[in-house]
């Protein structure tokens, strides 16, 4: 049986094509700080997209996402605006 390489080199082999004029995740700032949300965005993102800043804010790498929608599914309301990337943009799966 062939060996199947580590979770990070599988992921490796993924492709993205970025979209550099449309990002598919806006963070609303003020609702972040507000709900605290910066530390469970972190937690849940298995492709360390999210960054939780001291004032509560939250830096985004969207250009890393793996388009699993946990984020979306455990943020406060109000706090994520996220939808897939425009059609021919985002990862495309080889080995993850
Ligand atoms: S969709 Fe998944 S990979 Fe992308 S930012 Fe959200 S949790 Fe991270």
């Amino acid at each position: 049986m062939p060996l199947l390489g580590s979770v990070p080199e599988r992921l490796a082999a993924n492709h993205y094509d970025v979209d550099e004029e449309e990002s598919h995740i806006e963070v609303d700032q003020d609702a972040a700080r507000r709900t605290q949300a910066g530390p469970l965005l972190e937690r849940v993102c298995a492709a360390r997209v999210y960054t939780s800043q001291p004032d509560g804010s939250v830096l985004v790498q969207a250009a890393a996402c793996l388009e699993c929608g946990t984020c979306l599914a455990v943020a406060p309301p109000g706090v994520l605006r996220w939808h897939y990337p425009r059609g021919g943009f985002g990862i495309a799966f080889r080995e993850g």
